[in-house]
């Protein structure tokens, strides 16, 4: 079957053309048909939508953020020493699609809205500081920044203000866009990596392991701040070598000593949220193994070997 292509309509409240990531959005797809809506959440959060299907052919939906920008960060997230542990969302959904993502268990929607104000949430920020805050919380916003420009505006911000500290994590190769600007102490660019398997098979539009891993060293090589992921590990046939494997390309890519920290979890989620991915994708291979409940989420029973044996096959490798 045939689809339309990404964003071929664009949903915009009428507010938004104030604002210059609205005009930049425009301007990159001037053939999409752009349908007026009073609220977003008109669209987002309609009855019957069908994930599934709406993520071969997302739309976009433009809108402005109004009330609460920032959220105490969740139990299940390392909060890296941090107290005053924040996140927000300037964007609602991911160009990417893994199988086992949580936005399939918290939208109703896989169409994706871009909250266009970003100027209003710095503003917002500026009132919580100090504070460390994850900006790339329920999307990818480095994948987005060729339309947004939004990490941009988020250095800049933290250029400003030495008590910000942000994380901007992402799976994306889009390094690139952001590397003109000058490292700041106070961002950590995130990646995380999986094996090339799982790359492949589960991350549906997101780079390589080898494409991510030269963000890495692009990144490193001009000085910035840099967090390597492997969370979520996930079980599927065979993952313990994948992941064998995954441990040998970066040790021999990465100079470990050069990163600010590495961070390493097992798949987890909210139990609602777990139970609507599982209906949405009931043939799913890496949602198909045992979990249970437990510390408020589903977990897999022996969470804390699987986070074990990718430590030790980093230290072997
Ligand atoms: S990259 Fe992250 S936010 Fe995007 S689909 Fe994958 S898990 Fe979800």
């Amino acid at each position: 079957m045939k689809y339309n292509r990404y964003f071929s309509h664009i949903y915009a409240e009428e507010e938004v053309w104030g604002y210059p990531a609205a005009q930049r959005i425009r301007a990159a797809f001037p053939d999409s048909v752009y349908i007026p809506v009073r609220h977003y959440k008109d669209v987002f959060c309609g009855n019957r939508q069908d994930f599934n299907l709406q993520k071969r052919s997302p739309k976009l939906i433009l809108a402005v953020k109004r009330g609460a920008q920032y959220y105490s960060g969740s139990g299940m997230c390392d909060r890296f020493g941090h107290d005053r542990f924040f996140y927000t969302s300037d964007i609602m959904n991911c160009l990417y699609d893994c199988e086992y993502c949580y936005l399939r268990g918290i939208y109703p929607s896989a169409n994706v809205v871009i909250f266009v104000n970003q100027e209003d949430c710095l503003a917002e920020a500026e009132k919580i500081l100090p504070a460390y805050i994850c900006v790339s919380y329920d999307t990818d916003l480095l994948a987005f920044e060729h339309l947004t420009g939004f990490a941009r505006g988020w250095i800049g911000f933290c250029g400003k203000h030495p008590d910000a500290e942000i994380e901007i994590r992402t799976k994306s190769a889009a390094f690139n866009r952001i590397q003109d600007l000058t490292p700041l102490s106070n961002v950590t660019l995130a990646w995380t990596l999986s094996p090339r398997e799982a790359a492949a098979r589960f991350e549906k539009g997101a780079p390589s392991l080898a494409a991510r891993l030269a963000n890495i060293r692009a990144a490193l090589d001009r000085g910035w701040r840099v967090r390597l992921c492997v969370d979520p590990i996930i079980k599927f046939k065979g993952w313990r070598e994948a992941y064998r494997e995954a441990a040998l390309i970066i040790k021999r890519e990465i100079d470990l000593e050069r990163l600010s920290s590495v961070s390493i979890g097992a798949f987890r989620a909210p139990p609602d949220c777990y139970g609507r991915m599982r209906k949405l994708s009931p043939d799913s291979e890496v949602l198909s193994y045992p979990m249970e409940k437990r510390g408020g989420g589903m977990r897999y029973p022996d969470e804390g070997e699987v986070v074990a044996c990718f430590s030790e096959l980093m230290e072997r490798a």
